[in-house]
């Protein structure tokens, strides 16, 4: 299906207020993901079978990028 630019999708696009952490991240299992265990505020989450940064409630303090086994996240 060809896209008509109707733009209905920009007010309901996740993808706004989410980081993708970089193209090498594995995409660890959510309940092994050391990021998303680490962070204190619940921003890391599971979208589509992608861990994302939610910016909403991300405060900055780095601390999944230092449990990051290949360095993926970049604060
Ligand atoms: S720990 Fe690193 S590789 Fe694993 S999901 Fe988090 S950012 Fe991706
Ligand atoms: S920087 Fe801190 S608050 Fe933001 S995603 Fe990482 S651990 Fe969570």
């Amino acid at each position: 299906m060809k896209c008509l630019n109707c733009k209905i999708c920009e007010d309901n696009c996740q993808l706004e207020k989410v980081d993708i952490p970089s193209l090498f991240c594995m995409n660890c299992q959510p309940s092994e993901a050391p990021c998303l265990k680490e962070c204190p505020n619940n921003a890391i989450e599971v979208l589509g079978g992608a861990i994302t940064i939610n910016q909403e409630k991300c405060d900055k303090c780095k601390k999944c990028e230092s449990v990051c086994p290949i360095s993926a996240i970049k604060i």
